[in-house]
């Protein structure tokens, strides 16, 4: 059967290779390469470009990635069973892909961004896409090392991303997000498009980092929104008792019988300087 690219069809490399997927490495493939392509489209153009990909498995959205042109791929996997349905892809496009077996959440992403920008593009184990998030949001120095990072979460950490204040789904992350970045829902993706398919819906996150987000220390940020939405029903003077409750908040000029939820972005940067 022909495909997009003139690789075979998914169906059949998955087959051929004995990749049945395996439940502990959050393995949900993309076997639509349609859909894969309207997931790398939208991270803008990638002529010329430098991916990262985290997880290729058997090569989806690795394949649309590629065929939409992107100079250098460095595809990250821990599945050494995908290694050779990898080496076909790189094959079919001679010295753009590059393939490092491993752990994402161990890889010095700095040092393989030696090159220039770079754009992560990747449909994220579950079990781990959280923390790739926030090691990628929270470096010290600032701007980071990618220029943009399109990645498919499940819907619902997608809407806690993206949530601002007043927002059931804001939250520590919808604040480090904000603070650092512009995100914004790109679509949902129902989960039959998946093989095997997950319980729940996924959504395409695009964060492009700002140039010069407020001034704030990291640890004094991840410190405030930990405290304040770990008991994110109760007033302020409640749940930042142990930073200073009252007297934090006065010296930040936040009314201290608020709630986490409705403090915006700008408030919370403010409430971690004041600490
Ligand atoms: N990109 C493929 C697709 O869209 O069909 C596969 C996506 S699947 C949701 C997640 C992939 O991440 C799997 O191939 C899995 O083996 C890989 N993976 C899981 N944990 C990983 C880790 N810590 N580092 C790198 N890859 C990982």
């Amino acid at each position: 059967m022909a495909t997009l690219d003139g690789l075979p069809p998914l169906r059949e490399v998955i087959q051929r290779h004995g990749l049945d997927a395996k439940k502990a490495l959050g393995q949900n493939f993309l076997l639509d390469l349609n859909l894969t392509q309207k997931i790398a489209r939208s991270a803008g153009p990638l002529e010329d470009a430098t991916v990262i990909e985290v997880g290729p498995g058997p090569g989806g959205l690795t394949r649309a990635i590629l065929s939409l042109g992107a100079r250098k791929l460095i595809a990250i996997e821990r599945d050494s069973r995908c290694l050779p349905a990898l080496a076909e892809i790189a094959e079919h496009y001679p010295g753009r892909l590059e393939v490092i077996e491993g752990d994402a959440l161990k890889v010095d992403f700095d040092a393989l961004a030696a090159d220039g920008p770079i754009k992560i593009i990747a449909n994220l184990p579950y079990n781990v896409g959280t923390q790739l998030l926030l090691n990628w949001l929270l470096p010290r120095s600032w701007p980071p090392f990618w220029d943009s990072l399109t990645l498919m979460f499940q819907k619902e950490v997608g809407l806690r991303i993206v949530a601002r204040e007043n927002d059931d789904h804001y939250g520590r992350l919808g604040v480090l997000a904000g603070w650092r970045t512009e995100a914004r829902m790109v679509f949902d993706v129902p989960p039959q498009a998946f093989t095997p398919p997950p319980k729940v819906t996924s959504s395409v996150v695009h964060l492009t980092p700002r140039q010069a987000p407020l001034p704030c220390d990291v640890k004094k940020l991840e410190t405030v929104t930990q405290a304040a939405f770990g008991q994110r029903r109760k007033m302020l003077r409640q749940s930042l008792k142990a930073l200073g409750g009252e007297a934090l908040l006065s010296k930040a000029g936040i009314d201290p019988v608020r709630r986490a939820e409705t403090l915006s972005v700008e408030e919370f940067v403010t409430l971690a300087n004041a600490l």
